[in-house]
């Protein structure tokens, strides 16, 4: 038995057999071409042809996995729309009169190691995505097909890496797990595999080679190990541990349409996040109390455009009267550091995370603020919608908002357009909001605590740089003593209290929260139940 070990992307336990995915290295080789003009055209007709094949991708990408992760490949159309990359490569033609494959792979690598150089995490990963669309056109101009999966029974994938073209392009049923040499957690790839729930290691030590092609292997999530040809005993202690995770899984079913209250009688709400619409579905199916964080940016992300009022109002107007009568609680606009969207045209920044995002941009810019606001109270008559704002420092900002909102009402009912009883509320995610809770909680009806941003300002720890992981802790003292500070400040004046970070889903912290007095947990629907089952066995 051989052990290797990758960093788990997904909790869960694969056994079966392996399935080599090498490397195929391309056929063309470096030709110096009499016709510049004639080799022009035909890199620009294999651009065509690779812009058709991702829109097929999209296509079948949001059938299965959803808008959000079909979303790369929009990302991988854009890249086909740079003009510095375009220009790159024709210019390489004309200059140096080379083939298009040639010029195509040579550029590629180029914009790839200049993203590899970059600082920002997100940034790194795209130098995946401009290897995989150079890959694609240079499999175009070749007249190859793409990569695929031909196993007759389901397979434990293995791979140097996979970009998310080839994972989407693999028929999912025959796959148990994913195991990759390289890819970060942050990978649209592990996203994609997290959203499929596939069981999942990357950044693995082992080396991908024909000789493992059809042998039995282990994938365990749970320790993120990979073991080839299992001995006996391994192979019946993870069948056991995989049969008891899935019995676990049927049992927590049997709590469907329980209350969420624990043994000594104290009730606490168990919502669930959201980004898209479609997303609403396994909310409905988790058995959520009602929707915690709806993060609205996702609307505005992968596209090239604001979306309009109509578009946006049609989106919440959805998710309130689906969720019928249920609390559903928008998150207005978190755009910036990550979260990027060209068309909003923000200027680079040195520090994204302590920059320009969110009520900052809301505030300063108000007209995307209005149209916003607009189309959530024209939604909020459908259903039980209430407003919470992200980023907040202090209450200047919070009264500016109520201002900016009372204009919004009258507007709307000067037009004669309806509109519900909204409840607002802000997310405590900076320690300066947490320490001025006192007097917030005198401006709201809620706060909702953004641990994974309060974590991060609090311990001064980019969220985003994986070097940092060993450091980031939201148990620290410092992050549960403000969460506790913002649970009495906002008990004191009446406003219920809620957690919608990740450290929500942390059933170590349950009881903690509990005795704090939390009003509220609002995590992924997959942990409904199995908080819900923490809540009922404490006390
Ligand atoms: C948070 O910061 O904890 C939060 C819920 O917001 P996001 O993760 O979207 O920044
Ligand atoms: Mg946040």
């Amino acid at each position: 038995m051989e052990t290797c070990y990758g960093k788990s992307v997904l909790q869960g336990i694969a056994i079966g057999k392996l399935y080599v995915i090498e490397k195929k290295e391309s056929s063309w080789t470096k030709m110096t071409i009499a016709d510049a003009d004639g080799e022009v055209v035909r890199f620009q007709n294999a651009r065509e042809e690779a812009i058709g094949q991702l829109d097929e991708l999209y296509q079948e990408a949001l059938e299965q996995v959803g808008e959000e992760n079909a979303m790369i490949f929009d990302v991988h159309k854009m890249m086909l729309d740079d003009l510095d990359y375009l220009e790159g490569i024709e210019n390489r033609i004309r200059t140096e009169m080379v083939n298009s494959e040639y010029a195509v792979t040579v550029t590629g690598e180029e914009f790839a190691a200049m993203f590899s150089s970059m600082d920002d995490e997100y940034m790194k990963a795209r130098a995946a995505d401009v290897l995989d669309i150079s890959a694609r056109l240079v499999r175009v101009l070749e007249g190859r097909e793409e990569p695929s999966l031909h196993a007759r029974e389901p397979v434990i994938i293995l791979a140097d890496d996979l970009s998310p073209s080839e994972t989407i392009a693999m028929d999912k049923s025959k796959i148990l797990a994913f195991v990759t040499k390289h890819g970060s957690a942050n990978s649209h790839t592990a996203i994609l595999a997290r959203s499929l729930n596939i069981p999942s290691l990357v950044n693995t030590d082992v080396e991908i080679t024909r000789d493992y092609h059809g042998k039995e292997a282990i994938v365990d999530g749970v320790t993120g190990s990979l073991f080839i040809e299992p001995d006996e005993e391994t192979l019946e202690a993870k069948k056991k541990e995989q049969e008891e995770i899935r019995g676990r899984e049927e049992k927590l079913k049997l709590l469907i349409g329980q209350e969420n209250i624990t043994k000594d009688g104290r009730r606490i709400n168990l919502y669930a996040n959201m980004g898209n619409v479609e997303d609403v579905q396994k909310v409905l199916e988790s058995d959520a109390g009602g929707i915690g964080l709806f993060r609205s940016e996702f609307l505005y992300l992968g596209r090239d455009t604001f979306p309009e009022e109509e578009e946006q109002f049609q989106a919440y107007k959805e998710v309130a009267s689906r969720m019928e009568g249920k609390k559903v609680i928008i998150r207005t606009l978190d755009i910036g550091a990550d979260k990027k969207a060209d068309y909003f045209q923000l200027d680079p920044e040195e520090n994204p995370a302590l920059g320009y995002r969110a009520i900052r941009i809301c505030l300063t810019r108000q007209e995307i603020f209005r149209t916003q606001l607009r189309a959530i109270y024209r939604a909020s008559a459908f259903g039980t919608v209430s407003i919470m704002f992200p980023m907040i420092i202090s209450v200047k900002e919070i009264r500016e908002i109520k201002e900016i909102v009372e204009d919004v009402k009258k507007e709307l009912t000067d037009e004669g357009i309806a509109f519900g009883e909204v409840e607002l509320g802000i997310m405590i995610e900076t320690p300066a909001a947490a320490l001025v809770s006192a007097e917030l909680a005198k401006e709201v009806e809620f706060f909702s605590i953004g641990t994974n941003d309060l974590t991060q300002y609090t311990l001064a720890i980019d969220r985003q740089n994986q070097k940092l992981d060993p450091f980031y802790d939201s148990h620290h003292p410092a992050v549960l003593k403000l969460i506790e500070m913002t649970i009495q400040n906002g008990h004191k004046e009446g406003a219920w209290v809620g957690i919608c970070g990740e450290l929500a889903a942390d059933d170590t912290l349950t009881e903690t929260f509990i005795d704090m007095g939390l009003d509220e947990l609002s995590v992924s629907p997959t942990y409904i139940l199995k908080l819900r089952d923490r809540i009922r066995n404490i006390g």
